[in-house]
């Protein structure tokens, strides 16, 4: 059994996450979390939104996760949100075309070659249908929108889009939320919530599914004044693996710290180099292991034309003595004011910010002001386009108007008007800001991809006296239960039962067992990643103390019971380990 089929099997008897509907054969792509993978999902949320959300000082809003057709024609996802898509001639089956060049080539990203190239590698490589073998040379490769349809209302409903990606609902609040935020950038809007992608082929277990959860911030920033606390983050070390790096001979990952990636250029905008820094201090605070973790810069053709700098998070989720296998966690990218200028053209609202200059500034503006008694009379019904034409030229190319004539198009036609007709003058205006379509800054977290990495990373198997034992590795912040409750007597229950409900009332995960032997139940919890466990035993009624074993080393500590809580907490929450319990402070 590979690795990953190890952690599945563990994920679906152990209730951390399983295929859905499984009573009616499943639905590729689509899995249910079960109580232990809801907490850590729940925990890894609620450490991003701490984060993310609260550190940073944002907003989080919740939108609705169908949208309404002109979204995404605006957006760009009808027309260009597509997979390359490759159908078996004889038994019919769909498979995304780049992934099966990059299953049988060298090539790693053929995401961004052009479809007739990956048509081309298919059939130069002999690449066969993974499904009945049938070779696939000749099949055309062909652009697959993964956006879900559906209707919004009855009869003749509206299209509706599922979202596939949370971001639009942060775009298309805008004109609302910059009145939250004052008009002042920077601001940032957060959301966690699901997103929707008619994957072709979805990939084992939570690697690729068409209902996922992404946690997203946008950050709205003034281009030209706004720049990143970078300070904060100078120091952290980034695995950087650049778009160079990738496409030379022995390519390889450099460590540089985010102030030197800046200096040195690696990474071009320093808000992305900033939040890779943010990124690298969380993935580590939530239990990714940073030896099997990289940036790698997006290849220009993977890149959007809009975006400046992307960079992905990469895990590699085998296990030590796997092939590797590298998944993107987070997309990094640098987006301008694409998007906000899209819906500003699509749609009826403001999604500019009017920037307040420190002193009021006074600027020429060449104006018009026709004659309308002459255009009027001169050209009839199209006398208003001839006017607006007449603006738009005064504005942008004034010197058109030093002649004794000036020309305009409307309607694909050139008409002529005099100068003097024009009313053209050059006014003095005082201005007090300008109207500024802000830049978008967005990290975009795949929480399902984030999940299990921090599962596959803490997955470790061992001996225990003697015993193989398998157990999960997880940091307690993100463990599904903190703490597992251990009476070793029958005389003790009561009070262990008593001491579970007061960790539950203190705000800890707790497990109450008194089934099977004492190495049973230790098992049953380092499965699930309980990172403490406590026994009631005989000293317990005379001292008032229990053991805390910790479940990496099995080391175990006595602590009284009443300080019991806070200890919990405080390794909860990182402030102390469990070897400062095992040497306590001298007095
Ligand atoms: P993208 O908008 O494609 O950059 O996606 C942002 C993040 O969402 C990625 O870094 C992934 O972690 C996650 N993601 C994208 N597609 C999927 C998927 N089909 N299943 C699970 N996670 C996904």
């Amino acid at each position: 059994m590979s690795d990953g089929d190890r952690l599945a099997e563990l994920a679906k008897r152990r209730g951390f996450y399983f295929q859905s509907s499984e009573p009616y054969g499943g639905a590729a792509g689509f899995y249910t979390f079960g109580p232990q993978g809801a907490a850590v999902k729940h925990n890894v949320e609620d450490a991003w939104r701490e984060r993310f959300t609260v550190r940073e000082g944002n907003m989080e809003i919740q939108s609705p996760t169908v949208m309404p057709e002109p979204v995404f024609e605006a957006s760009g996802h009808l027309d260009t949100f597509d997979d390359m898509i490759v159908e078996c001639a004889d038994c019919g089956s769909s498979h995304r075309a780049d992934h099966l060049v990059e299953d049988h080539t060298d090539i790693e990203e053929a995401e961004s070659l052009p479809g007739s190239e990956v048509e081309d590698l298919i059939a130069d490589n002999d690449v066969a249908c993974p499904t009945c073998g049938t070779e696939l040379a000749g099949r055309p490769v062909e652009d697959f929108n993964l956006m879900f349809q559906t209707n919004i209302g009855p009869g003749d409903a509206q299209p509706g889009y599922l979202r596939p990606e949370t971001a639009q609902g942060i775009f298309v609040d805008v004109p609302r939320l910059k009145e939250y935020a004052r008009n002042q950038l920077p601001f940032g809007v957060t959301q966690i919530g699901p997103a929707y992608r008619n994957e072709i082929s979805p990939r084992g277990g939570l690697k690729r599914l068409r209902e996922f959860t992404q946690a997203e911030l946008e950050l709205f920033v003034d281009p030209q004044e706004d720049e990143p606390p970078l300070a904060e983050v100078a120091d952290v070390v980034l695995p950087l693996y650049s778009a160079e790096q990738q496409q030379a001979e022995d390519g390889e990952i450099q460590e540089l710290t985010v102030r030197e990636a800046v200096d040195e250029g690696v990474v071009g905008e320093p808000w992305i180099a900033y939040y890779l820094g943010v990124g690298r201090q969380w993935y580590e605070r939530i239990g990714v292991d940073l030896d099997r973790f990289r940036y790698r810069q997006h290849l220009s053709g993977e890149r959007a034309h809009y975006a400046s700098d992307c960079w992905d998070a990469e895990a590699d989720v085998s296990l030590p003595g796997e092939d590797p296998d590298w998944i993107e966690i987070t997309g990094y990218a640098y987006r301008s004011d694409y998007d906000l200028k899209k819906h500003a053209d699509h749609a009826d609202d403001e999604f500019s910010v009017f920037k307040q200059y420190d002193e009021p500034v006074t600027v020429e503006r060449p104006t018009v002001d026709p004659d309308m008694s002459y255009l009027g009379p001169a050209f009839g019904g199209q006398a208003q386009a001839v006017v607006d034409a007449l603006a738009d030229l005064a504005a942008n190319q004034p010197d058109a108007f030093e002649g004794d004539e000036v020309t305009v198009e409307v309607d694909g036609e050139n008409v002529t008007v005099p100068v003097e007709k024009t009313g053209f003058a050059v006014e003095e205006q005082t201005e007090h800001g300008e109207h500024l379509t802000p830049h978008v800054v967005e990290p975009s977290f795949g929480v399902d991809r984030v999940v299990y990495t921090v599962l596959t990373h803490a997955y470790r198997e061992d001996e225990v006296d003697g015993e193989p034992r398998t157990y999960l590795a997880l940091d307690p912040e993100v463990a599904p239960t903190t703490v597992g409750v251990f009476p070793l007597l029958d005389d003790l229950e009561g009070r262990a039962r008593d001491l579970t409900e007061r960790l539950r009332a203190n705000g800890l995960p707790a497990t109450y067992d008194d089934s099977g032997s004492i190495g049973r139940r230790y098992r049953r919890q380092d499965e699930i990643g309980t990172p403490f466990c406590v026994t009631l035993d005989e000293r317990t009624p005379e001292d008032d103390t229990v053991t805390i074993r910790d479940r990496d080393t099995t080391d175990q500590v006595r602590v009284p019971v009443d300080e019991l809580p806070a200890v919990l907490a405080d390794l909860r929450a990182g402030r102390r380990s469990f070897e400062d319990l095992e040497t306590p402070p001298r007095a």
